[in-house]
């Protein structure tokens, strides 16, 4: 069913509200309607939003200083970067030799740097700079890679174009790129950053199966560990939009086989490591998952009394939102609204699965329509990136920022962290609500 709310005609398939079983899905994986100031961050964006956490590599902006103060935050956390700051006359006259001279001055303030990437921006991709050929040129002079990240803001419909392209970069020049063996109890975690500790909580489950982390792209993967990441035996895809490129690219160059599995709540937690544990035959899965479901019920149960029956809608990456609709239910809530910016099918189709008739299902939303949505199901509470924070709370909803700014979300002790600050938003007095 169409939301009966006032939406832009050129909108109106994406957004639906679920009525059956398997429900419609809102249109998706379209360029934003012009004029619409949508929630989206561009392919640059996109690409930094994989390869920002690389540590031990020159990150250099070529674009104006603009682009590159915008990409330096991911995450909300700063990285350092350097930019060529191109202003109007290396507009007029070109600026492949700043660029070349930047690489060099920028390797001179970084001697132990293992490489150099390069990100396009949409100005040079207008003026059509030879990025490959400059950094083929000053990678002679440098001896290291000197990488372009050829992805430009507008080079498609939203940042998940700038993900693949970061995925491409990584497969071509850093992963599996020394020799070594097979490690038999080897595993890597593709599109997991570490976001509050969320990476060590699911490498102390993997390590209770036995396994051993040997790279997690890009929340623990210098030049080094991904030069060894051909040597794991399975790939885990945590997020599956800035995964599954990479897994599917790795099946393909190494024949290493990857799963698919979320480790936000209860239930996909357990899931997940049965799914790893059955690859590898780990005998003691299900002692630890039944010892870990055990605490997080302990731990969580003084806040679901402030959460059961609470409206919360959830607008954010991509293909978190089904897994995360389902530990909201977890805990009690109801989810009104599950949304992204830039969904696939697939994305939708899983959060479909999970929630509720009723439920609004929505690609790409917009300020303005966010607003009617709002008014529409009344949340107690909404969990989204920054952008819509302020929005939220000035119309007094209180707001869950994710990716989280504090502890971790995943496993299940990160189960327990979700409902403590989920309980103790709702129940602030500042928002009445109880
Ligand atoms: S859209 Fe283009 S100009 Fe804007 S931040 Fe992205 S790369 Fe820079």
């Amino acid at each position: 069913m169409q939301v009966p709310l006032e939406i832009l005609p050129s909108r109106r398939g994406h957004a639906v509200v679920k009525e059956s079983d398997p429900p419609v899905l809102p249109v998706c994986g379209q360029p934003t309607v012009p004029g619409v100031i949508s929630e989206r961050a561009c392919a640059f964006y996109g690409a930094r939003w994989v390869l920002a956490p690389i540590p031990d590599v020159i990150h250099l902006v070529h674009g104006p200083v603009g682009c590159a103060y915008y990409g330096r935050n991911v995450r909300r956390k700063g990285y350092r970067l350097f930019s060529t700051n191109l202003e109007e006359r290396d507009v007029v006259f070109g600026a492949g030799e700043k660029l070349y001279r930047a690489i060099l001055e920028a390797c001179t303030l970084v001697p132990d740097a293992r490489a150099v990437l390069v990100y396009a921006t949409c100005v040079v991709g207008i003026t059509g700079e030879d990025l490959p050929g400059i950094c083929k040129r000053a990678a002679r002079v440098v001896g290291r890679p000197v990488v372009p990240v050829n992805a430009p803001g507008f080079c498609g419909a939203s940042q998940a174009a700038g993900h693949d392209i970061a995925a491409r970069v990584l497969l071509e020049h850093f992963i599996g790129k020394e020799a070594g063996e097979p490690v038999e109890n080897g595993v890597n975690l593709l599109g997991e950053f570490n976001v509050q500790g969320d990476l060590d909580e699911i490498e102390a489950l993997l390590e209770q199966l036995g396994l051993k982390l040997i790279c997690a792209i890009s929340g623990r993967a210098s030049v080094a560990t991904m030069a060894q990441a051909h040597r794991a035996r399975l790939n885990i895809v945590h997020c599956r939009r800035t995964g599954h490129f990479l897994a599917e690219g790795m099946r393909e160059k190494f024949g290493i086989p990857y799963v698919k599995v979320s480790f936000f709540g209860i239930e996909e937690t357990a899931t997940a490591l049965r799914v790893i544990g059955q690859f590898f035959g780990a005998t003691e899965v299900e002692e630890v998952i039944a010892q870990g479901i055990r605490a997080a019920k302990v731990a969580a149960a003084p806040f679901l009394s402030k959460l059961g029956g609470k409206r919360v809608g959830l607008f954010f990456g991509a293909s978190r939102i089904g897994s995360m609709a389902k530990a909201f239910k977890e805990l009690g809530m109801d989810v009104v609204l599950a949304g992204s910016q830039f969904g696939c099918q697939e994305d939708y189709q899983e959060a479909g699965n999970k929630v509720a008739s009723g439920t609004v299902l929505v690609d790409d939303a917009h300020e303005r329509e966010l607003l009617e949505f709002v008014t529409y199901r009344q949340p107690h509470l909404w969990v989204g990136g920054t952008k819509e924070r302020f929005l939220m709370q000035k119309l007094g909803i209180p707001f869950l920022v994710f990716p989280q700014e504090n502890d971790p979300f995943a496993g299940f002790r990160g189960f327990v962290n979700l409902a403590r600050q989920a309980a103790g938003l709702v129940s602030a007095p500042v928002w009445r609500l109880t």
